[in-house]
């Protein structure tokens, strides 16, 4: 096995020999080669239909013709420059007007743009404390664990918002507006709405985190119509390159530099390649259909409920709950048993071509790419498998 190989060489010079500790499991991951639509190939030449997208940037599939050619055409023409570019003007257009944000900066990852809007609404509060989500993930910076600036507070309880914000001491409430990084749960009717309204009444800033959720479930944010102070994207803008950002009112905008006196930069910021990756994209994803996007996802979880678990589902994105509850919050989830479950599916999925998280906390991903066949065949071996182990 060329996989097991290269993993001997990869343990000895990255730890655990991986670059994000969620590509390891057991015994060794497979490498991967190649990929194309839907589908990947590892270096030992095995096929798997891809339900992890490179954790959700990938929402037209693997090795898209278009933003291929875009990116072979800028690195040709010069990848970098350090000076603003045309297109990064266009697609900062294109994402400002879609996602509702007055302005915004473009940064390199998903972490980068939570760690600065954070940063930003300390500056604009001149508080220090940061309120989040218990399962709520933004990055692995400081901000994202609870201490000595954090605190964390069960999803969809407002009253645990309220009480908490009524001290006047916080800077922001950061948020996904979908659970998605202990599998996904939704906001319950009115939650979303009283989170706008008490960040609010007690001069927190509301930013909500949409690096999952941000042209997903629709050509657009989640959250918009709550109308958050900040909002943070990165995934599905970049086409699949390192490209995200944050965004939102300009009021507090303005404050970055050199607008402002907020410092934030970056050298690899609004990197034309990613611009060029993410501006195909979006050029490509404006005209979707996320209709379709939104049917096999529905396609998904009836055959996975099948087998008797909760399927927590939003478009183009779900994931299975081993509880007769109604999962709510991260506080709810029996972690263990998830994990034991897992360790029993993912061995099989892998083997029977299925590449799902090798952690049962990271959600399931639909891509255009899919089809109803592949939906309907990886479901239903994956509801059955469940169906074998779920309760035993
Ligand atoms: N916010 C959310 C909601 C995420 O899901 C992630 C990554 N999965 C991040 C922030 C961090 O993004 P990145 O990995 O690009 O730093």
């Amino acid at each position: 096995m060329r996989s097991e190989k290269l993993f001997k060489k990869a343990i000895k010079i990255f730890p655990g020999g991986v670059n994000s500790p969620v590509r390891f499991y057991q015994p060794y991951p497979r490498f991967i080669k190649y990929g194309k639509g839907q589908r990947i190939w590892d270096v030992d030449g095995n096929a798997y239909t891809d339900y992890v997208l490179a954790y959700g940037p990938l929402i037209l599939g693997h090795g898209n013709k278009t933003i291929a050619k875009a990116i072979a055409k800028r690195s040709e023409e010069g990848t970098m420059f350090g000076a603003p570019t045309e297109e990064e003007l266009k697609l900062g257009e294109i994402i400002a007007r879609n996602a509702n944000l007055d302005m915004l900066r473009f940064v390199n990852s998903g972490g980068e743009a939570t760690y600065h809007a954070l940063r930003l609404s300390r500056f604009v509060t001149k508080r220090k404390k940061i309120l989040k989500v218990k399962g709520g993930y933004h990055g692995t910076h400081d901000f994202n664990y609870p201490g000595e600036f954090v605190k964390e507070i069960d999803f969809n309880d407002s009253q645990a918002l309220k009480d908490e914000l009524s001290s006047r001491e916080y800077a922001a409430f950061i948020i996904e507006p979908i659970m998605g990084n202990v599998g996904v749960i939704l906001p319950e009717q009115g939650y979303l709405q009283d989170v706008r309204e008490y960040t609010e009444k007690f001069g927190t800033l509301y930013i909500s985190d949409e690096v999952i959720t941000g042209f997903r479930t629709k050509f657009g944010i989640y959250s918009d119509k709550y109308e958050p102070d900040l909002v943070t994207l990165g995934k599905i803008i970049g086409g699949g390159a390192p490209l995200a950002a944050y965004g939102g009112r300009e009021e507090f905008m303005k404050n970055v530099r050199p607008a402002g006196e907020f410092r934030q930069a970056g050298t690899y910021a609004g990197n034309p390649l990613s611009v060029s990756a993410g501006l195909a994209a979006m050029k490509i994803l404006q005209k979707k259909d996320y209709g379709k996007l939104n049917y096999l996802s529905n396609v998904a979880a009836g055959i996975l409920e099948k087998s008797g678990v909760t399927v927590n589902m939003a478009t183009g994105m779900l994931s299975m709950h081993f509880s007769d509850d109604k999962i709510r919050n991260y506080s709810q989830i029996d972690t263990r048993l998830y994990n034991d479950i897992w360790a029993k599916l993912f061995p099989y999925s892998l083997s029977s071509g299925i590449f799902i998280a090798p952690s049962p906390e990271e959600t399931m991903f639909i891509s255009f790419s899919h089809t109803l066949k592949d939906i309907t065949r990886d479901m239903e071996l994956i509801s059955r498998r469940v169906e074998e182990i779920w309760k035993k």
